[in-house]
């Protein structure tokens, strides 16, 4: 049988690693965080004293920068240079940097190669902004998921602090929404659901719930292809 590759699109702290991470359980796929490729370049540029809204700065050194995916038990790794980045990409500062840099051509195009090899290799459940739109124009099912500003920037919140993470409620509010509008208002890739995305606000839904509703949206979809 055919392994479904699923597309998993919509704004930060939507839950999108939650969802994508249960739904690859569920169905036995592989899970793959596309913002950790992101946020490795975020990281390796703030290292490297570089300024990340610099497109020719950051350009200039992604020659610098090799990346490699591994997964265990349903856990990726990203290797930076041969390194674990470990949660050295989870940060607020870090958060920002990718952001930034994920607005310049020449890091989309360098992360491009990376993101086509999985999905060739096929059974992948993906999360990111243009995955039903640039990735996986041909994924069996594209869901975006949403909820309310106040509602993301509390999860966010409460993942930092269970993570020892310094930070204020306010802080992440702010800075959820500044880095929404930007990367929905990019002009390359921009963070916005494809024509055939499948919707589901999980505002007032719990993790459980979510995944039922999602598997429910993605049965459907499959048995509107077959028939
Ligand atoms: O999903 P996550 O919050 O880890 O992504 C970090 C940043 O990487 C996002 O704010 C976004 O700017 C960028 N990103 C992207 N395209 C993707 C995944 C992430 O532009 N497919």
């Amino acid at each position: 049988m055919k392994k479904l590759n699923i597309a998993v699109d919509g704004p930060s702290g939507a839950g999108k690693s939650s969802l994508a991470r249960a739904l690859a359980h569920e169905m036995g796929l592989i899970y793959v965080d596309t913002g950790a490729l992101y946020r490795t370049i975020g990281l390796f540029m703030t290292e490297n004293n570089i300024d990340t809204h610099d497109a020719a700065a950051v350009a200039a050194r992604l020659g610098d920068i090799q990346l490699e995916l591994t997964y265990q038990n349903g856990t990726q790794t990203v290797l930076l240079n041969g390194t674990d980045v470990g949660e050295k990409i989870r940060t607020p500062q870090i958060s920002m940097a990718a952001s930034a840099v994920s607005a310049i051509p020449a890091v989309r195009e360098f992360l491009l190669g990376i993101q086509k090899d999985m999905v060739k290799k096929g059974g992948v459940v993906m999360d990111g902004r243009d995955i039903g739109t640039v990735i996986m124009p041909d994924a069996d099912a594209k869901l975006f998921l949403v909820a309310s500003p106040a509602a993301r920037a509390k999860r966010r919140y409460l993942e930092l602090c269970a993570k020892g993470i310094e930070c204020s409620f306010e802080q992440i509010l702010e800075e959820t929404n500044q880095r929404d509008q930007a990367d929905r208002e990019r002009n390359i890739a921009p963070a916005i659901p494809a024509e055939d995305a499948l919707f589901i606000d999980n505002s007032d839904l719990g993790p459980a719930e979510t995944v039922a509703e999602a598997m429910n949206l993605i049965a459907q979809k499959c048995a509107e292809k077959r028939s």
